[in-house]
């Protein structure tokens, strides 16, 4: 169940699922800034890859909001895991939250480019425990995927593993609507 969109030769993938289980080459971690093993995602990031990804982790020094850093996937499918950080909904303005979350669509997808990494899953990043608002979350991931892949060219395959069928629904209509000014 899905859909699959293609932008400037690339692969854009809007399903839901299990991001622990995504075939992909890395797998993006919607981390906290001490990469830690957390809840969320994040706890079954860390439950599916075991004890050497929290191990790698703790040698990262940490990550800061907006920003993203590799590691290994252990036993998880993927070869990586790319964590970043997103931006507590409600510790920001409204502005400003919207600039870190598309920081850390932007920051992963660079450091996908940086590995080499031809194929890449993403969560729906904040709009969990740190509390964004899924429909305006959506917008800024799509619009900044979007606007990467159209920039340069790859990664090969995005997808985006929603959790929820109300999530994919809101990811769906909001890339319908991208361009129109009322995502
Ligand atoms: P944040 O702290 O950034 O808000 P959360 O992990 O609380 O991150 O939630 C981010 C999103 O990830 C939520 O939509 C949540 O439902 C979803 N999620 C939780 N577990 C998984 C999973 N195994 N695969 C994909 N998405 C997941």
């Amino acid at each position: 169940m899905g859909n699959t969109y293609v932008i400037n030769g690339c692969e854009l993938i809007l399903k839901k699922g299990d991001i622990t289980q995504e075939p992909v080459a890395a797998i993006v971690n919607a981390a906290n800034p001490a990469l830690s093993h957390g809840g969320g995602v994040c706890g079954a990031i860390h439950r599916a890859a075991g004890p050497g990804l929290a191990d790698e982790c703790s040698r990262l020094g940490g990550c800061e909001t907006g920003m993203a850093k590799v590691s290994g996937g252990y036993h998880l499918p993927s070869i990586y895991v790319i964590h970043t950080v997103g931006p507590v909904y409600h510790a920001h303005q409204p502005e400003e939250a919207a600039q870190l979350l598309s920081s850390c669509y932007r920051e992963s997808l660079n450091l996908a480019l940086l590995n080499g990494i031809e194929t890449i899953a993403f969560p729906s990043i904040s709009t969990g425990i740190y509390g964004y608002p899924v429909r305006e979350a959506a917008k800024i991931a799509l619009a900044t995927i979007v606007n990467f892949l159209k920039i340069h060219g790859k990664p090969a395959k995005v997808v985006m593993v929603l959790f929820s069928d109300s999530d994919l629904k809101t990811y769906s209509s909001a890339y319908l609507s991208l361009g129109k000014g009322d995502a």
